[in-house]
């Protein structure tokens, strides 16, 4: 019989609830055993000096892939790990996985300024957190200074809460880098009172990057400078947006003009027998 296109719209809207409410039961579900069945992978992503143009280090990156549900976003699953409280054990096999990785990179000879793993909020209040590295770090054999943690503003909005661990974690010796950087709505205060060693401007900034003059990127980077930051622009993705970052000096890049996130066993390829970097000028200049 026939219904009124408001009823009918009505109906998809709550079938496709229930749809949502069913895919997140089922994820939570899989995401239990996901850890001890081996359905995790880290997968890393070139940072590329915008001077030099080579690799100066990788960012590692969380993949699931579930049998039921195939390849699962981080954005959809990782709030779900925190919820489930499963970011602490996921976290340190993350963490634990990135060492042992960088150590053999370090064996054969390839050599990257620093390796990062992205901190969710849930791990840096656990109160183990800081021991919990720095076991890993002594038995993984890995000097702190190649290791950066990734932060964003709102893992650290309360820097009263935050600045003790932030802080041991500098007396460790890893590197802290803000992610994200211009999206959160804290106070820049924190930039002056913790020790941070490198800012990320979002990628949101890159996408919307006005070429004639952009205002708040040229600020971030030239604020960045003057605190003595590191200043990575992540999201770069054409040859325009690298050039004009460069033509900033902003210090780093980091994108999809240059590489996807790729497997460990990809990224001896990305350099030739010299130990250089393959990226030598832009290959695609329009
Ligand atoms: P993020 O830390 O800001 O990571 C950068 C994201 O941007 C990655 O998405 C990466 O694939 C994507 N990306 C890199 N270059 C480009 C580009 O040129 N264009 C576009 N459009 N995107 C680009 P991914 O891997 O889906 O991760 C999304 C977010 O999930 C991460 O954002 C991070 O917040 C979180 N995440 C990923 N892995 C982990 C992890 O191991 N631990 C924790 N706690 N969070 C993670
Ligand atoms: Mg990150
Ligand atoms: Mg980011
Ligand atoms: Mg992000």
């Amino acid at each position: 019989h026939a219904k009124k296109q408001g009823g009918n719209t009505y109906c998809f809207n709550t079938q496709s609830q229930n749809h949502d409410m069913e895919r997140y039961q089922h994820m939570e579900h899989e995401l239990r055993f996901a850890l001890e069945n081996d359905q995790f992978t880290i997968v890393y992503q070139p940072f590329i000096g915008l001077e030099s143009e080579e690799v100066v280090g990788l960012e590692s990156l969380l993949r699931w892939y579930s049998p039921y549900l195939g390849a699962v976003s981080p954005a959809e699953f990782i709030p779900l790990l925190e919820e489930l409280g499963l970011i602490i054990p996921v976290g340190k096999w993350i963490l634990k996985s990135v060492c042992q990785q960088l150590k053999e990179w370090q064996n054969e000879g390839i050599f990257l300024q620093r390796v990062s793993v992205n901190v969710s909020p849930v791990q840096l209040r656990n109160r183990d957190f800081v021991n919990d590295l720095k076991a890993i770090l002594t038995e993984t054999k890995i000097d702190p200074a190649y290791l950066d943690l990734e932060l964003t503003e709102g893992t650290i909005l309360n820097v009263s809460e935050s600045a003790a661990v932030i802080n041991d974690l500098q007396a460790l010796g890893v590197n802290i880098s803000i992610d994200d950087f211009g999206t959160g709505y804290s106070s820049l205060n924190y930039l002056k009172q913790l020790p941070i060693n490198t800012l990320k401007i979002d990628k949101s900034f890159i996408h919307d990057l006005d070429f004639d003059d952009d205002v708040i990127v040229n600020t971030i980077i030239n604020m960045g400078q003057n605190l003595n930051f590191t200043v990575l622009a992540e999201g770069i993705e054409s040859y325009d947006q690298l050039a004009y970052l460069q033509n900033q000096n902003c210090h780093e890049g980091q994108g999809f003009y240059w590489s996807k996130p790729v497997n460990a066993t990809a990224i001896p390829y990305l350099y030739n027998n010299n130990g250089q970097e393959q990226y030598g000028a832009p290959a695609s200049k329009h």
